[in-house]
């Protein structure tokens, strides 16, 4: 085994592991823990695709299934270079521990294919995209497995794939994906649905620490959708984001900066710069560079991984100096860093609570496309607050009650929504009873 695949390996194991803590704070069968720690399918497919100097690539995608006895499963795409089994696995885990999380009737799932999508024309991306329903289109549908946007994939990949998948099945089929394009059936309010949910968590801790946005310095580690709409919003509230990065590396400010400008520029040009503009005319505000491990050490209050998992290990956990850490990518901290954190009493907040934005609007996505009825952005963003403010909070009053961290709050919180529907249809105890 090489070293990636031992460390994609423990993606997967780490991942289960939380859940053997959670169950020590509340009741429930052990057979519950045992179902939750296998996937329940897990599909390997290769995908043939003609690469525009006439050429053939043969790309390897994933789809699992971790459970659905709550609803369909339900999870994102990723198109990425170290997307493996084990990855897929672990965010498919997280899927179905985030969606009981939030309360939305949905299991967990996710997609993934081996590509650096950097390196492929429009064309390509888009046959890669067709390709990977073809190959799947048995495993997901709108009852079965719901798949969405993730790492390096978009509304324009989702709305390919809706649209394959109604060839395929010879019916428009709009709630087979979330994340689409709003003129083929995307919700309102999905675009910054993950940021936004992360926002109003951030909102809750605002008053429950009594901050005032002004003296509050926030980092983010990646600036792509996630990232960009989190800051965009606490930006607006006076918060003062003083380092922000992407994969090439990070800029750091202590006078803040103006995340509109850094937005336009990252989006316009794929580069992210320090700069200030003024209508389309942007100029180089001075900034320091740094790196991206740098950036998760710097002395802030605040501080938003958003990019990929495994950037908090036991060797920066130590290191890290924000009082507070909203996880919006999966996964960021490590198993190992956890036990650092809390004995320093940071506050995580958890990824299966603060980035679950997500997937609640791609519910309500689904609901809207099964629907056949359309709701205003005013409606989906206060239902999505109101879930998110609940669910924080019921979380954080759990944290209290059974003292713990707030990762393990989350997951009790999560177990105690799927073990109550697992255990209905008997366990055990249940069924050997006289
Ligand atoms: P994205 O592709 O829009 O952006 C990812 C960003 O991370 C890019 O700016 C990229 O340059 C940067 N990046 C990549 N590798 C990096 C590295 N090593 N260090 C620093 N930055 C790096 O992806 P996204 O949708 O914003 O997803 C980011 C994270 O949020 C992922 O972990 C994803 O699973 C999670 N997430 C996203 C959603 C969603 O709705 N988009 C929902 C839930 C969770």
């Amino acid at each position: 085994m090489n070293t990636e695949t031992t460390h994609s390996a423990n993606v997967f194991e780490s991942a289960i592991q939380r859940l053997d803590l959670a169950a020590k704070h509340l009741t429930v069968a052990p057979e519950t823990v045992e179902r939750l720690k296998r996937p329940k399918a897990l599909l390997e497919v290769s995908i043939p695709v003609r690469m525009d100097d006439g050429s053939l690539r043969v790309f390897t995608g994933y789809r699992c299934r971790h459970d659905d006895t709550r609803g369909p499963a339900k999870g994102g795409i990723r198109f990425h270079p170290n997307v493996s089994r084990a990855e897929v696995q672990a965010l498919a885990f997280w899927m179905t521990c985030k969606c009981a999380c939030v309360g939305i009737p949905f299991g967990g799932g996710k997609g993934g294919v081996i590509v650096n999508p950097k390196e492929l024309s429009h064309l390509e991306l888009e046959r890669l995209s067709r390709g990977y329903m073809q190959q799947v289109a048995d495993f997901v549908g709108p009852d079965t497995d719901v798949p969405a946007p993730d790492v390096y994939t978009n509304a324009t990949v989702m709305g390919w794939m809706m649209d394959e998948y109604s060839k395929i099945v010879r019916k428009r089929t709009p709630g087979v994906i979330t994340g689409k394009p709003i003129p083929l059936g995307g919700s309102l309010g999905r675009d910054d649905a993950t940021g936004r949910g992360a926002y109003y968590c951030i909102k809750e801790i605002e008053k429950r620490r009594n901050w005032d946005p002004k003296t509050i310095r926030v980092a983010v580690q990646g600036f792509g959708n996630a990232g960009q709409s989190v800051v965009r919003l606490l930006h607006q509230d006076g918060y003062k984001i003083v380092a922000v990065s992407d994969s090439r590396g990070g800029i750091h400010s202590d006078d803040g900066f103006d995340v509109p400008s850094l937005i336009k520029q990252k989006n316009e040009t794929r580069t992210l710069k320090a700069v200030y503009c003024e209508g389309s005319v942007c100029e180089l505000i001075p900034a320091k560079s740094i790196t991206n491990e740098e950036l998760l050490e710097l002395d802030v209050d605040l501080l938003l991984p958003a990019a990929l998992e495994n950037q908090i290990s036991s060797a920066n956990a130590a290191k890290i100096k924000a009082s507070v850490i909203v996880e919006l990518a999966n996964g960021p901290t490590m198993l190992e860093a956890d036990p650092i954190l809390a004995e320093r009493k940071l506050l995580v907040v958890p990824d299966i609570i603060a980035n679950a934005g997500g997937v609640t609007v791609s519910y309500f996505e689904w609901a809207q496309n099964r629907a056949g009825y359309y709701w205003s952005l005013e409606e989906v963003q206060d239902k999505l607050r109101r879930i998110m403010q609940t669910e924080f909070n019921a979380i954080y009053d759990t944290m209290d009650r059974i003292k713990t961290d707030m990762r393990t709050a989350a997951y009790v919180h999560a177990l105690g929504r799927i073990s109550a529907a697992l255990e209905s249809q008997g366990t055990a105890e249940y069924f050997s009873a006289s």
